[in-house]
């Protein structure tokens, strides 16, 4: 649905400040059938995101996340389950000291189980070995889940994921998002999730493909590089609507 808030702009606007992006709101909207775009009446801020807005490093996460929501198949249907979670992201991120990292994944994990394809990270999927037996597992990207070595001739899309990738990724799927800042991480499982959920994704989900900022790694090192070098970015993602 489109809507549209006339003399938004306006300093005088009562929806002054209210509309801008990344903004969490609550609106007001006359709907008429025959109109294509629904006029606002009133807008409300529930949040700023305030220290998201002004962190490079959470902000070009976000970034990420919506442009994954937005380009996929998924984006043009009401959601609340994920919409909730995409608000609990926001949160948990915007009150987040360290480990930024971990809420971007939890939300992705949450959007495959939401679409269906919540990917297996505690047995062979084929044999149902647990994960603690082996020292190291494949993933099978088509099939979803973690491939023992001796079931993995089968597999021509499999990759290799260590013991603290499988437990960093097992944490994050069974926390909520209370807990997404407590869940131990380590460089090794921040660079083979982002490389195991980028492929992944680009496998199921239609739209991705080609997506430019499906590149998680790059995105990644690169903020870990700006670490600490905070800059004000003014404007960006996408604003939420929640009524
Ligand atoms: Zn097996």
């Amino acid at each position: 649905m489109k809507v549209i808030a006339k003399g938004a702009r306006g300093l005088k606007s009562r929806f002054y400040g209210s509309l801008e992006p990344l903004n969490y709101i609550s609106i007001v909207f006359y709907f008429k059938e025959k109109r294509d775009l629904q006029l606002i009446s009133q807008a409300d801020i529930r949040n700023y995101f305030n220290r998201i807005k002004t962190d490079l490093e959470k902000y070009s996460l976000t970034s990420i996340i919506f442009e994954v929501i937005l380009r996929s198949e998924y984006a043009e249907d009401p959601n609340p389950l994920l919409f909730n979670s995409v608000v609990q992201f926001l949160e948990s991120l915007d009150r987040a000291a360290e480990r930024y990292e971990n809420h971007f994944f939890w939300l992705l994990l949450k959007f495959l189980q939401i679409h269906g394809f919540k990917p297996r990270f505690d047995s062979c999927i084929h044999c149902g070995r647990g994960h603690s037996e082996e020292v190291d597992f494949y993933f099978s990207i088509n099939r979803g889940g973690l491939t023992c070595r001796n079931c993995k001739t089968s597999e021509a899309t499999g990759i290799m994921l260590s013991h603290p990738t499988i437990n960093y990724l097992l944490a994050l799927e069974n926390t909520s998002h209370l807990g997404i800042s407590a869940v131990i991480d380590s460089k090794q499982a921040v660079k083979e999730s982002a490389r195991l959920l980028n492929r992944f994704m680009n496998y199921h989900i239609e739209g991705l493909a080609g997506l430019k900022s499906m590149d998680f790694l790059s995105h990644i090192r690169s903020s870990a590089n700006t670490k600490n070098q905070k800059s004000n970015t003014g404007n960006g993602a996408q604003t939420e609507q929640d009524t």
